[in-house]
């Protein structure tokens, strides 16, 4: 069986003193055997102490966004072979936050997705449904969109489910809920990609915390957790590792 992903998602938090402290903490608890895969992303200011720090240890390095360009008059961006250069493996595409706060449609998260891929980077692709579009009952069709819109053709990378209401609320969705997108998620890779859709990893992300990180981790076709402001407390992220299949 494929080993679970654990991703820890710093987002815009931290100097470079807490980057460092908390990367320290994090290659120091995870251990090289058979647990799940760990990686953490922080900012890019950040990637460089942090690639220094995980150096030599079982925690890969991740990024939160790349241009879909490999290079040019892109002020302030930062392209996917960039990245590959100093270290980082990993790569979220398509964020909830970005999607609404950078308007990042679909089309862009593909392109993105094409670059990370060509640059050696494994694209970790975001899909959510918001408030109101679960509450007018559109969850599925939301996502079944987001997927075929987000993954190119020959996608081999992971897809995190993140329900946008879940996120930094403290309350996770249920299980009932994680289990029933999960099963429409793996049932909508298989059928937009065939046997590479059945195999294709899907993470969990929205609120997870220790509490109740097993409960999540065991539903059918979890694949592993992208986990936000859990990620940044050592203890609650390594908790949160150990509690991985
Ligand atoms: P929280 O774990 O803080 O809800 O964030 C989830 C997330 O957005 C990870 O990408």
């Amino acid at each position: 069986m494929t080993s679970q992903v654990i991703i820890g998602n710093w987002k815009m938090n931290g100097l470079v003193a807490d980057a460092r402290t908390l990367a320290r903490a994090v290659a120091d608890g995870v251990s090289s055997d058979t647990g799940p895969r760990v990686v953490v992303c922080p900012s890019f200011v950040h990637l460089s102490t942090v690639a220094a720090e995980l150096s030599g240890s079982a925690v890969a390095l991740g990024a939160q966004d790349c241009h879909h360009e490999g290079r040019g008059a892109f002020t302030g961006d930062i392209s996917a072979p960039m990245l590959a250069d100093i270290g980082v493996r990993y790569v979220i595409l398509g964020h909830s936050e970005r999607r609404a706060g950078h308007q990042e449609l679909d089309e862009m998260v593909r392109q993105k997705a094409v670059a990370a891929a060509s640059a050696g980077l494994v694209p970790v692709v975001c899909v959510g449904e918001t408030q109101d579009q679960r509450a007018a009952g559109q969850a599925r069709d939301v996502i079944g969109y987001q997927i075929e819109g987000s993954l190119p053709q020959d996608f081999a990378g992971i897809v995190a489910y993140e329900p946008v209401w879940a996120i930094g609320t403290g309350q996770s969705a249920s299980i009932d809920d994680i289990a029933d997108m999960m099963a429409f998620i793996r049932a909508e890779l298989a059928r937009q990609f065939g046997e590479g859709g059945k195999t294709m990893q899907i993470l969990y992300g929205g609120s997870v915390t220790p509490r109740d990180a097993s409960a999540i981790l065991r539903v059918a076709e979890v694949g592993g957790a992208l986990v936000g402001g859990a990620s940044l407390k050592p203890e609650s992220f390594l908790d949160i590792v150990r509690a991985s299949a």
